[in-house]
């Protein structure tokens, strides 16, 4: 690619990048996506679970068509139908929170949805780098690209928007994930205590096999390594490694303030669309994907304003986002420093509160 014009450059074909393209390509702009690894979805970083439809529209009421949007999600890319997510608290103590979902191998999820923009006519180019912003033009490890808007994409440390000047996700935090073989029972486990301090450990479980990873908050972390988490986590749980450890971050501190600086919008976990309590990103990538590429489209076809997206983003995400960013930061105070404080807060939270932790509502009245 020497010099090459698009309407719509989007940086990123993960979640946020292929439901962006999509509906941008679904509005008649030609659309051109770029990504630097050379197969869409690999290597996975994730833990590999989706919530169920009813229980994303818990967290979102205001969103629009959420079953259009998450029930076509075709039936074999759900691996296993988990029944609850149990917390295991630092003395081993469980509690099921009745939010139910599946597990699924990522890298044929992203796969699936780069496909659907493909069908609307997307163009994917893989191992392609963005690199920078020139005058206008991006600058990528292919050549220049011409646009008329550009869309970040590309993952929490995203440099499409430093180059727009916006600013990135702060206190990112590091997670593991790898794939353990074996018979595992159809709940979502997440430990919490010294095993991951300032997050969880999980074992999603798949068909013959499990997602597992750590997360933690390096300020808790005593300048321990987040290997040395997941090693002894693999140790204590008796876990079967079959793969390689995988590594990435992950935005913990809400969504960035400004999405949009001029003809360009940053979407998904480069827009820290991320439920902070619980790291879940996939959902909120397509989402807030479905709605930029909606914009883009129009925007091209008849100039309406980028700020429309963050409008709606705002509309639909924001307050639940925002409450899960809150909830985060009082368990970073009152639970995380020790793993009494952690089974004390746990206790008084109880089950109910607790699910309205995760589903990103408020606690306390
Ligand atoms: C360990 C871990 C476990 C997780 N588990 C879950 C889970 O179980 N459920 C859930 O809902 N969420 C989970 N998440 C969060 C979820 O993975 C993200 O929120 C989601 O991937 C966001 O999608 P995205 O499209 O915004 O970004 P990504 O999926 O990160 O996609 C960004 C893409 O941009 C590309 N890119 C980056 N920079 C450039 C560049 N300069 N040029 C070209 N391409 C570039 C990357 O290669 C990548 O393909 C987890 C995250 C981690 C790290």
């Amino acid at each position: 690619m020497e010099s090459f014009k698009t309407d719509v450059l989007v940086v990123g074909s993960g979640p946020a990048g292929s439901m962006t393209a999509r509906y941008a390509a679904m509005k008649g702009a030609q659309v051109t996506v770029i990504e630097r690894r050379s197969t869409v979805g690999v290597p996975v970083r994730c833990g590999e679970f989706m919530p169920d439809t009813e229980n994303i529209r818990t967290m979102f009421p205001l969103a629009e068509d959420i079953e259009g949007l998450f029930d076509s999600i075709p039936s074999d890319l759900r691996l296993m139908h988990t029944k609850a997510i149990r917390l295991v608290n630092p003395k081993g103590k469980t509690t099921d929170l009745p939010v139910t979902g599946y597990t699924t191998d990522r890298d044929r999820f992203d796969q699936y949805l780069a496909g659907e923009a493909q069908k609307e006519g997307a163009e994917i180019v893989m191992n392609c780098r963005f690199d920078g912003i020139e005058d206008g033009v991006a600058k990528t490890s292919m050549g220049d690209i011409e646009y008329k808007v550009i869309v970040g994409a590309d993952g929490p440390g995203s440099r499409v928007a430093q180059s727009l000047g916006l600013k990135r996700n702060r206190n990112p935090y590091p997670a593991f994930t790898a794939q353990a073989k074996g018979d595992f029972e159809p709940y979502v486990m997440m430990y919490f205590g010294g095993i991951a301090p300032g997050a969880y450990s999980w074992i999603m479980p798949k068909k013959g096999q499990a997602n597992i990873g750590v997360g933690f908050s390096p300020k808790f972390a005593k300048g321990r390594k987040l290997s040395d988490y997941f090693d002894k986590f693999v140790e204590r749980e008796n876990l079967d490694v079959v793969t390689r450890t995988e590594g990435k971050y992950v935005p913990s501190e809400g969504p960035i303030d400004n999405t949009v600086s001029g003809n360009g919008m940053v979407v998904g976990d480069a827009a820290g669309h991320v439920i902070s309590v619980n790291g879940g990103g996939i959902p909120l990538a397509m989402i807030a994907g479905r709605i930029c590429g909606q914009v883009a489209g129009d925007n091209i076809l008849n100039g309406r304003p980028l700020e429309d997206y963050q409008t709606e983003w705002r509309r639909v995400m924001l307050k639940p986002l925002k409450t899960a960013a809150f909830n985060k930061k009082l368990a970073d105070i009152f639970a995380f420093h020790t793993e009494w404080t952690t089974s004390l807060c746990m206790a008084i939270l109880g089950k109910r509160r607790m699910t309205n932790l995760i589903q990103c509502r408020r606690i306390f009245p």
